[in-house]
């Protein structure tokens, strides 16, 4: 096992540090199991807000989780597990991560090949003026969908939502097809909240998010987490499964932010997570695309979409790096599949997760949540305010 800058393992702490005294026995206040966002805004929050002395441990050899970026052999700053772009509308979350690092800012563009042309996604007024040969302007475009939309009673499912929205050919052109890679399901299989996610446009808006805070870290999201975790209360032991240091660290609460069924060794069998598989590679040209991601529907190609990180970054290079995803059934787990039998499975694992006294289960594996960044700092800030209230019981510090 290595320490964070790659040294020896950390032993626990003895003693009072910073003025903490210790609770009853040497060890630490919290074990913290996951060092991507939840871990790591709860390690934070742990030791600067309320003094208590961490461990935060996680098997990759790195903190920031999924976020992780990092510079390639080639000089270019890279996200190791596919593009991270981030939105939201929390004030709350922008404040709090905004403590750690300055921001770039960026609004996220993507195109979709769709019918050997390049149109945006989401679906706006270029998008079917650009497909169909047309010039709609804005109530044009609304009618001309209207025109198109399947009534549907009941929105269920992921294929209802974009049928009742564009109908069943721009479905087919831009849903169905990657939709089936990316999950391995036909949307109908899906719960309606996964292409809910992308809404249809009748006006030139081709962001593909419209939250109000839109910008990425300045210098990566690597640095913002290591100046999160700079701190003499948090000590960070990498390559290390909880498995490994369960029984030999001692700590009085445990924060879990891997999968909560593995945690609970499948009790109630295997919660379905679907995988990727990345392809990074480097280009000898200064640019490869027009936008930092293009979107490939089709079922003939095998990938979902091919990023390119100096659009998201403005890294200045004669060369450039990109990320193609190809979905897997297996691999480290990505996405919780949401669908009706699944949300079923994770209740009961929430149930038991509820009756284990001193463990919190908090991020987007251990919760069992699509979340967002944005929504698992949210989650993870909440927490440690009902942590906050229980120890103080409700006094400020
Ligand atoms: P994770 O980042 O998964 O961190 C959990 C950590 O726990 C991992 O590092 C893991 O190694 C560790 N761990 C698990 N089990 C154990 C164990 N037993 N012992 C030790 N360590 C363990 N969100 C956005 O807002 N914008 C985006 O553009 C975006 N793009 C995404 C693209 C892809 C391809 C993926 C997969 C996700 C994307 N997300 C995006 C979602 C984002 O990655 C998550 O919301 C966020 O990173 C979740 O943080 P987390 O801490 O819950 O989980
Ligand atoms: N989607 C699609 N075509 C697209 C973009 C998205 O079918 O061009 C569907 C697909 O099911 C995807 C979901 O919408 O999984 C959510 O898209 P998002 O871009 O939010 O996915 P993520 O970035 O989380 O992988």
């Amino acid at each position: 096992m290595t320490g964070a800058a790659g040294g020896p393992a950390v032993t626990p702490l003895h003693g009072v540090r910073n003025g903490v005294a210790l609770s009853g026995r040497a060890g630490f206040d919290y074990l913290i199991v996951g060092a991507g966002f939840a871990g790591s805004v709860l390690a934070e929050r742990l030791a600067r807000g309320l003094g208590k002395r961490v461990l935060l441990i996680d098997r990759r050899p790195h903190i920031g989780g999924n976020a992780y970026d990092h510079y390639d052999d080639h000089g270019v700053l890279i996200h190791r597990y596919g593009p991270h772009i981030f939105h939201t509308n929390s004030t709350q979350v922008a404040e709090y991560l905004s403590r750690f690092t300055r921001w770039r800012p960026y609004e996220h563009k993507v195109l979709a090949h769709v019918d050997q042309q390049l149109v945006p996604i989401p679906i706006n007024r270029r998008t079917v003026n650009t497909l169909y040969g047309l010039e709609l302007d804005e109530a044009g475009v609304a009618a001309f969908l209207a025109g198109r939309a399947e009534p549907v009673a009941d929105i269920r499912t992921s294929e209802d939502v974009v049928v009742g929205a564009v109908g069943r050919e721009l479905y087919e052109k831009f849903f169905r097809g990657y939709t089936r890679k990316q999950w391995g399901l036909d949307p109908s299989q899906l719960d309606k909240a996964v292409t809910s996610r992308v809404p249809t446009r009748t006006n030139d808006d081709d962001r593909y998010f419209g939250d109000s805070f839109q910008n990425m870290p300045l210098h990566g999201y690597t640095r913002m987490f290591e100046n999160m975790l700079d701190h003499p209360n948090i000590k960070i032991m990498l390559n290390t499964d909880y498995r490994e240091v369960q029984r030999e660290v001692r700590y009085d609460n445990l924060i879990f932010t891997g999968p909560v069924d593995e945690y609970f060794d499948y009790r109630y069998g295997k919660l379905p997570y679907r995988s990727l598989k990345f392809r990074h590679e480097m280009v000898d040209q200064e640019r490869f695309q027009p936008v930092a991601v293009v979107n490939y529907p089709a079922e003939d190609v095998p990938y979902t979409r091919i990023t390119e990180y100096k659009h998201l970054t403005g890294q200045q290079h004669p060369r450039t790096s990109l990320t193609y995803e190809f979905p897997s059934a297996e691999g480290d787990p990505y996405y919780p599949v949401p669908k009706p039998e699944n949300a079923e499975l994770y209740r009961k694992y929430q149930a038991l997760a509820d009756a284990t006294p001193n463990v919190h289960f908090v991020g987007r594996l251990a919760t069992y949540r699509y979340y967002n960044m944005d929504q698992v700092v949210a989650q993870a800030l909440k927490l440690f305010d009902r942590i906050l209230h229980a120890e103080t019981g409700g006094r400020s510090l």
